[in-house]
């Protein structure tokens, strides 16, 4: 397939520029993963499946993509100064890799939830402090960093005097960042300038995660993992870096800085940023406790939803609004997806069980056209919402096709071999839709002992016996199985 041209909103550049990758054929695309020290959330989810149908349709497209994720598993500190993992280590009483090995496994599950690929290679942090004593060693000796007291910041006034880049991604004013706070506050009387960050840290006595180093037994800082992880794994110049647009500053923009400290080169061509999931019109995060989990969200066991939605359906809605737009969650906004998602799902159906005799080509052009206005919105900066809405055209096709006001015969064998085809990949290969009521009504068995359990519970609900109904939920879903209970009752569907 001719790889077509694509189009990319670049944050560095605030610019759409017309992607042209370092080799041709060949992407490398780094996207900043999470820091596992508690579960992902819904606002983590959707800048994950905002990069997975980039990935997605990047292969679509015919690249061979090297697609790099990383795990934070160190140096993410909280405003206070103390470790991300090393407070949930301390909370649960567990080991920090403990920790890290709980919360990477649930990330992994979500991504299998929402039938995410995987990605090529998914470094973690912990496992490259080699390299990033290495990277601080380069930049201390490029002069673009220096040591105090076993700890070694980075010189952001000196790095702005020689090399005029600091701030250019996320715009701020290395003066306005005299004022500002950082996380690492605790030192912050160490630092020349206070917008200077700390690429390596000498740990406190108590510190639970530190390593030998030149300059002191201590933990990396925070960025320095996706610079080093970046460039060893995609060199030290690659195609695309993405991330949520709350990572611009300070975190992509010390990455930059660092990359150029130590390598004289910025690291990538095309910063792509995700918006923020909100709810209520909140930026959805945990430290404000205003979240909602996914199980939550399957299962409708919270106030912020009337009953509960599919993991497929709450994916549809995100893919509803583009990338780099704010989503609200909504419960209206939900159910209007519920509807939409199985538009769609129901139109995979009917294209399938149509046949025809082909007589003319008369309608050739107008599925043609359809066909490829998707293409074209995804060519067009990921523009999913736009390429839908192309799809739902195809569903009225589909439709007046299946009921004779448009005449299946009169499309060439050719294109409409091409629409069986193209329809269900795109909304399954490129956007990582499934159906799930496939899955469910394929096991006969399954529906009856299902049956027989929902009213059971039903029983128990009448009887008000919460605990037994909880508990029959409960472990359904540990069994990936999710209720949702309505005014019609109570149905399920798998996870
Ligand atoms: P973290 O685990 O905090 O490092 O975040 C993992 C990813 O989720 C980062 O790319 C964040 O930018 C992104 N993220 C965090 N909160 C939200 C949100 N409310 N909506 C969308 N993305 C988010
Ligand atoms: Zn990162």
């Amino acid at each position: 397939m001719k790889i077509r041209d694509l189009y990319l909103q670049n944050s560095l550049s605030k610019k759409k520029e017309k992607f042209e990758p370092i080799t041709e054929g060949y992407v490398g695309l780094y996207v900043c993963g999470p820091t596992v020290y508690s579960d992902v959330h819904l606002g983590n989810v959707r800048t994950f499946v905002s990069f997975d149908v980039m990935y997605r349709f990047l292969l679509y497209l015919g690249y061979k993509v090297r697609y790099v994720r990383n795990i934070t598993d160190v140096g993410h500190l909280l405003d206070d100064g103390e470790d991300r993992v090393s407070k949930g280590a301390r909370l649960e009483k567990l080991e920090p890799m403990e920790i890290v090995q709980k919360y990477t496994n649930g990330f992994h599950e979500m991504m299998r939830i929402f039938n995410t690929k995987k990605p090529s290679i998914e470094p973690r942090a912990t496992q490259h402090i080699i390299e990033q004593i290495e990277m601080v060693k380069q930049i201390l000796d490029n002069g673009y960093a220096y040591v105090v007291d076993g700890s070694v910041y980075f010189d952001t006034l000196k790095f702005q005097e020689e090399k005029k880049s600091y701030g250019e991604l996320s715009g701020r004013v290395i003066e306005e960042l005299f004022t500002e706070t950082r996380s690492d506050l605790k030192k912050q009387d160490q630092k020349k300038h206070p917008s200077d960050f700390a690429i390596w840290m000498k740990a406190d006595p108590e510190h639970l995660m530190k390593w030998p180093s030149p300059w002191s037994e201590g933990f990396p800082g925070w960025h320095l993992e996706c610079s080093v992880m970046s460039t060893k794994y995609l060199g030290k110049k690659f195609d695309i870096h993405g991330g949520g647009n709350d990572l611009k500053f300070p975190h992509h923009e010390n990455e930059i800085a660092q990359n150029v400290g130590a390598c004289d080169c910025s690291p990538c061509n095309v910063w792509l940023h995700t918006n923020m999931l909100l709810m209520n019109g909140k930026k959805m995060s945990k430290s404000d406790g205003n979240t909602i989990s996914p199980d939550e969200l399957f299962t409708g066991d919270s106030p912020h939803v009337s009953r509960g939605y599919s993991p497929m359906v709450v994916k549809f809605f995100m893919l509803q609004s583009h990338y780099s737009s704010t989503l609200d969650l909504t419960d209206e906004a939900l159910k209007a997806s519920e509807k939409g998602y199985k538009r769609l799902m129901e139109a995979i159906k009917t294209l399938d069980a149509l046949t025809q005799d082909s007589k003319s080509n008369t309608l050739d052009n107008e599925i043609n056209s359809a066909l490829d206005e998707f293409m074209t919105h995804m060519c067009d900066d990921f523009n999913t919402p736009r390429a839908i809405a192309s799809l739902f055209d195809l569903v009225t096709k589909i439709n007046s096709l299946k009921e004779g006001h448009l005449d299946v015969n009169q499309i060439s064998s050719a294109c409409f071999e091409n629409l069986k085809k193209s329809f269900p990949e795109y909304i399954t290969e490129v956007l990582g839709l499934l159906n799930e009521n496939e899955l469910v009504s394929n096991d006969s068995a399954l529906n009856g002992v299902m049956e027989l359990v929902l009213e059971l519970r039903q029983e128990a609900r009448s009887r008000k016996d919460w605990d037994t109904a909880d508990k029959i939920r409960d472990g359904l879903f540990k069994n990936k199985i999710v209720v949702k209970d309505g005014k019609e009752g109570s149905s399920w569907s798998f996870n």
